[in-house]
């Protein structure tokens, strides 16, 4: 047979089993092998799950701690592992397929919320990309309606977010400074190696219309446009993500995949503070695992409230409508959800240019460049969108933000979240009002030209806008409709554009796409706009096309807010679950203020802060 089989195939065969490092040794298929009882039970194999069991095996040797993951392990997977199949995974068997309501903002379209159900969690389908908020961002945790007095800040969750990462530096000189990486920790991180030629002109452009060129954008001080670390090995080019940290926990960590949890259980008395008292779970197929000091919640924004709320823990009107009987009265479970959303234009390239699209209609050129990725040499199959811009309203050229002043001058913002927010917008914090990304290829709101269609075979670009402080909150709960609301999807709202600020901004962040794209050098690379089209001129029209393209930039947070209970927080800052002893929440959902970053550095800088908060308790 081997005679039969083509190089690219032998290659693929010849190769495939050096990925194998990646299964991790503590993991065990499914929970009929749990044992009964463990000391710490965490809640979610994501993300924040990973690393915060890792740390906490480390920290704390001789306690036995459980890891339940709703997924698989999938340590072989191809769409995780190579890097240009990343788009396979949306709405693909590792996803939750999870989407909104339908949102009045956008003429009554849902949006589809991937979220990674696998070991690893949405590390597994991410894009990859690694950077950082500005310091001041993380300074608003330590406030008092937010984290207080458990150490927050800048200072330490840079240094915790640090300790994930080993950045290998690039051999090409010019790309990346000295500050705002680090070595040694489990996730890898490189500036890619392959850029496309028309991705190259994206700083020049920027640059060229006022943003400063910024190589050390992860240093605290994100403005400007630069070529950004994304998670990949520089080994072979395989996604770096949340199981590396596996490799270093201690045999005192079982992981469980395939084990959904449905509710946290208590003990019948409360202690002699009034506080819940959490002593295990139960799993989806009913059994359970009892927890002999902690439970800890790392399902994600959109599934840890959930739990919470399926546990007993929430509003008690959206509990009793479902039928769960309410242990705790906390009404900000599953509020305060805070996502970053995006807005692209699609440019169509000249004829003598290609880009990623060239994979969607060349056979023959995608075989060719798998088989380098799998060779390890420089391929398409490497791209991860890598070229970025942060900037604040004042410098993006030619916006009209007319409604930033009305929005600091505004009485309708009352909220601490908001506050924080407003003062962002405060330029001298060096928090970025925008962000602007480079993606080779069609990226659009619709869909590559069909097969039969003229403009089949064509190559594009898209560039992206995301606004980065929206003061649209919306929620997600337990569905109330479902006949079993602990593990049916939870309905989730996002509210999406019903702040006028936000569709102000998106209007002109989307205008300002085809200002960056008319400019040099980038222009020299552009036959014709393609989404939205030239006959998109007035605002009117402008508000339009945003509401047919807005969705999601991957980010919820603040759905288990860490806050003041008092203004509808749901953890204290050492991450308990007001009103209760010994039940925390570390992931995503305890990120109070939506940050101008994508998440991932600040979850993993979360779970390496709380594995010392949960030890030194
Ligand atoms: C498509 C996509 C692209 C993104 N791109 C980027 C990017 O380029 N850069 C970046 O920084 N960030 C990106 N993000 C965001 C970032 O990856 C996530 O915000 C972050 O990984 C979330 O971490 P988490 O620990 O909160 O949740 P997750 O990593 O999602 O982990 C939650 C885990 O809990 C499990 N789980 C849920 N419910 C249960 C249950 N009931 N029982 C047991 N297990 C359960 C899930 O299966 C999952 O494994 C992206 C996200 C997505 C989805």
């Amino acid at each position: 047979m081997a005679g039969s089989m083509s190089f690219g195939t032998r290659v693929r065969m010849l190769l495939v089993p050096l990925l194998l490092w990646q299964i991790p040794a503590a993991v065990a298929s499914s929970s009929s092998t749990a044992a009964e009882t463990y000391d710490y039970i965490v809640v979610g194999g994501g993300t924040a799950g990973l690393a915060l069991s890792t740390r906490l095996s480390q920290l704390l040797p001789n306690r036995s701690i459980a890891v339940l993951e709703a997924g698989p392990a999938a340590p072989h997977s191809t769409n995780i592992l190579i890097p240009g199949l990343k788009g396979s995974n949306l709405q693909g068997p590792h996803d939750w397929n999870l989407t909104t309501v339908p949102q009045a903002r956008l003429d009554g379209r849902s949006v589809t919320q991937p979220r990674g159900r696998v070991l690893g969690g949405s590390t597994a389908l991410n894009l990859m990309v690694w950077d950082r908020a500005a310091a001041a961002e993380y300074d608003v945790w330590a406030q008092p309606a937010f984290g207080d007095d458990a150490g927050w800040g800048w200072e330490s969750l840079y240094d915790a977010m640090l300790r994930a990462e080993n950045f290998t530096r690039p051999e090409e000189a010019g790309v990346y400074g000295d500050e705002g990486v680090a070595y040694g920790g489990p996730v890898q991180t490189v500036i890619n190696r392959y850029v496309p030629e028309q991705q190259l002109a994206f700083v020049p452009t920027m640059v060229n219309l006022g943003a400063p060129l910024n190589l050390e954008s992860l240093d605290g001080n994100p403005l400007g446009a630069g070529r950004q670390p994304s998670t990949l090995r520089p080994s072979d080019y395989s996604r770096s993500y949340a199981t590396a940290y596996l490799p270093l926990a201690g045999s005192n960590v079982d992981v469980l995949t395939e084990a959904t949890v449905a509710t946290v259980l208590f003990e019948d008395e409360k202690n002699s503070d009034g506080e819940l008292v959490a002593s295990g779970v139960t799993l989806a197929d009913g059994s359970v695992i009892k927890a002999r000091a902690e439970v800890i919640l790392s399902a994600g924004s959109l599934k840890s409230p959930q739990i919470l709320e399926s546990s007993g823990i929430g509003n008690s009107s959206i509990l009793s409508a479902a039928g769960i009987q309410t242990l705790l009265e906390l009404p900000g479970v599953g509020e305060n959800l805070q996502d970053h959303v995006k807005v692209q234009s699609v440019y169509r390239l000249k004829a003598n240019y290609s880009s990623f699209d060239r994979i969607r209609y060349d056979a023959a050129y995608a075989a060719q460049q798998l088989d380098l990725w799998y060779l390890n040499e420089t391929s398409a199959y490497d791209y991860t969108g890598s070229t970025i811009a942060f900037l604040t309203w004042s410098q993006v050229a030619g916006a009209n933000t007319s409604f930033v002043p009305s929005l600091l001058n505004s009485t309708a913002v009352h909220s601490a979240i908001d506050k924080a927010k407003l003062s962002f917008l405060n330029e001298s914090t060096n928090a970025p009002a925008l962000e602007l990304l480079f993606s080779d290829g069609y990226f659009g709101a619709a869909s590559y030209p069909a097969a039969n269609s003229s403009l089949y075979g064509a190559n594009f670009f898209t560039l992206i806008a995301g606004v980065q402080h929206l003061f649209s909150t919306g929620s997600v709960h337990v569905d109330a409709a479902a006949p079993s609301p602990a593990t049916a999807a939870p309905r989730i709202d996002p509210r999406y554009l019903e702040h006028p600020y936000d569709a102000a901004a998106l209007r002109e962040a989307a205008k300002y796409l085809r200002r960056v794209a008319a400019t040099p050098p980038l222009n020299t690379f552009v036959e014709a706009e393609y989404e939205p089209g030239l006959e998109v001129q007035t605002d009117e029209q402008w508000d339009e096309y945003v509401r047919q393209a807005v969705s999601t930039l991957f980010h919820p947070t603040g759905t288990c807010a860490m806050m003041d209970r008092a203004i509808g927080g749901v953890v204290d800052g050492r991450l308990r679950v007001h009103g209760t002893a010994n039940l925390r929440v570390v992931d995503a959902s305890v990120i109070p203020v939506q940050i101008s970053a994508h998440i991932q550095t600040a979850v993993y800088g979360i779970a390496e802060r709380a594995a010392r908060l949960v030890a030194g308790s």
